[in-house]
């Protein structure tokens, strides 16, 4: 059966976002530097993002507040309504950061519409997403879009219900095996695998998680349209 819809991850699969994340921690970290060291501060800020998840949920929101809350906590009370402040600008910098799109997404996106229909689903919080698509200038090329809290087995059988879609004929693309492939996998439908050039620790997945599963890897986004046009002949 061929492929009839293929289903983007937005974040570090059609723009840049974890670079966004990574220089915003250092700052976090120079920020702190007198009370700890930059390895136990990482720990320590990964420890309450993860904790924080489940009330939070994913994006640039709660990053900030927990990184005001790894800093009330590393200086134990300590931190000043300055720097405060200063972190929670760090999170307002994060938000207004421009979207920059990988390399080749723009071309494949427009190839692929000649022959497919496009959606994306992305996982974050709605009004940044939203305003992400605004700026990517991407929005109209999707037939939908969808800004789901969590991406696993379950919120992928809820969108292949709603809009009546064969596994067998659906494709994810995304840069995470915990969240764009493994569970699009376990459903039967196709998943391609394109590494970012970071991965946030929260979406690393043992070997083992791995073994026997099908799916395929792209080191580049612009490889997309000729491999599938091989896949579909085949
Ligand atoms: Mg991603």
């Amino acid at each position: 059966m061929a492929i009839d819809l293929i289903a983007f991850d937005a974040d570090d699969t059609l723009w840049h976002n974890e670079t966004i994340f990574v220089t915003a921690q250092q700052k976090f970290k120079e920020l702190l530097a007198k009370y700890h060291t930059e390895e136990w501060i990482d720990r320590k800020l990964y420890e309450t993002e993860a904790r924080n998840l489940q009330h939070f949920g994913y994006g640039v929101k709660g990053f900030t507040l927990s990184m005001i809350e790894t800093a009330i906590e590393l200086s134990e009370g300590r931190i000043s309504g300055t720097e405060i402040r200063t972190v929670v600008e760090l999170g307002k910098e994060m938000l207004k950061a421009p979207v920059a799109l990988l390399d080749g997404v723009q071309q494949c996106i427009d190839e692929l519409l000649k022959s497919y229909r496009l959606m994306v689903i992305t996982k974050g919080d709605l009004f940044d997403q939203e305003a992400k698509f605004a700026k990517s200038g991407l929005g109209e090329r999707f037939w939908r879009i969808e800004v789901v809290s969590d991406k696993n087995k379950i919120t992928y059988e809820r969108i292949l219900k709603r809009y009546d879609l064969d596994p067998r004929q659906f494709l994810m693309v995304g840069d995470s095996l915990k969240s764009d492939i493994l569970p699009v996998v376990a459903l039967g439908a196709h998943a391609i695998h394109i590494p970012y050039q970071t991965t946030w620790i929260h979406e690393r997945v043992a070997p083992g998680e791995l073994e026997q599963k099908q799916y395929f890897r792209l080191e580049h986004i612009g490889l997309l349209p000729d491999f599938l046009a091989q896949f579909n002949r085949a």
